[in-house]
């Protein structure tokens, strides 16, 4: 394998730089090494991005080949991510484990919701006295983690409403504990936030729903709250869509879409853990992470907080070192300081996994 020099600087940390390092059979060292170099890369080097919320192999009808799958993963990968936390996919890309074209995949299984509270075909939908059993099979199936869907439209009552009732969503996430996995949930609406909270969830997609009263709440527990920022911008095309049929809904979602920045830039001050997610796999395209990026820091995050939320927070979270002496060379290379200038993120001078180089110049 190649030996290269990446002439730096390297941030193995907010503040942690160093001058140069080199990436030896595909690890990271920072001894020069005694052999030819192959390759040089100038710019500022980060440990590759992390999309925290992330469907490959989900498209917008449900499942898709594993051409698709293959070619959602390679998208990320060259928009600098390399690792993925998947949040629920109806297509199994465990054949894409170690396949250096992708990123690293943390899988979630298949997304849990209530019949017909969701899209049709993209989950494993279960009445009540079947939920926990679901929460079990699908911890066991994938890599540590699972995703409820905790809310949606309810057509009786024409708004958003709870799929589960707390003591249900609260057996679940104990038999997703007993299998080992952490537990995450879709969730929109206000009233989701106390029962999964106090319910025992360990992470909260989208949680445009938080307020004054439940944010304390999510801090308190350290409850890891996932944005998706430019997925909550799509909620306009969503109301237009529902304002004749259903009112209530479409003027409800309006009012979370208005407030999407100072909700999160609340969390954030109350000391919630943010980490950048793209919501990519349906309505949202893949290769879209920089863009989160810049999301983040209009809710409030400075630019190195938008990008620690993207990269070493969202690593350690998830139990994935850095570019630390011996680990393996997952970065991005930019070409200029990301922690001035997050942006510069969405244009990656170089990426490599594994020591890998994904090809771009
Ligand atoms: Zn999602």
């Amino acid at each position: 394998m190649s030996t290269i020099h990446l002439r730096g600087p390297i941030l193995r940390g907010p503040d942690d730089v160093v001058g140069q390092g080199w990436v030896v059979d595909g690890r990271m060292t920072y001894t020069k090494p005694s052999g030819s170099i192959d390759h040089t890369i100038d710019g500022w080097v980060i440990p590759g991005l992390v999309d925290a919320h992330c469907h490959i192999g989900l498209g917008a009808k449900g499942p898709v080949s594993d051409d698709e799958a293959l070619a959602h993963g390679q998208r990320d990968l060259s928009a600098g991510v390399t690792l993925v936390r998947d949040a629920g996919a109806p297509s199994d890309t465990n054949w894409l484990r170690d396949d250096l074209r992708v990123p690293e995949i943390i899988r979630a299984g298949k997304h849990i919701a209530r019949t017909r509270r969701y899209f049709r075909d993209f989950a494993v939908e279960v009445e009540p006295e079947y939920l926990a059993a679901e929460a079990t099979r699908q911890a066991k199936a994938g890599d540590g983690w699972i995703k409820l869907v905790a809310d949606w439209i309810d057509r009786e009552t024409g708004d958003l409403g709870q799929t589960f009732t707390p003591e249900q969503f609260n057996a679940a996430i104990e038999a997703a504990h007993q299998a080992g996995a952490r537990v995450t949930a879709h969730a929109f609406d206000e009233g989701s936030i106390e029962p999964l909270v106090l319910g025992g969830i360990d992470g909260i997609e989208h949680a445009t729903g938080m307020t004054e009263t439940t944010v304390g709440l999510v801090a308190d527990h350290q409850v890891a709250v996932v944005p998706t920022l430019i997925n909550i911008n799509t909620f306009e095309s969503i109301v237009a869509s529902a304002r004749e049929k259903f009112p209530t809904y479409a003027r409800h979602m309006q009012a979370l879409y208005d407030r999407r920045y100072q909700t999160i830039h609340m969390a954030h001050e109350a000391g919630v853990p943010l980490f950048a997610g793209t919501d990519a796999g349906s309505a949202i395209t893949h290769g879209r992470i920089g863009e989160e990026l810049v999301e983040l820091t209009k809710a409030g995050l400075s630019h190195t907080e938008a990008l620690a939320a993207g990269c070493w927070h969202a690593r350690k979270w998830l139990g994935y070192a850095g570019l630390e002496e011996g680990e393996w060379a997952d970065a991005m290379v930019v070409p200029q300081d990301p922690r001035e200038q997050v942006v510069v993120c969405q244009h990656p001078r170089a990426v490599l996994r594994r020591g890998r180089s994904v090809g771009l110049v």
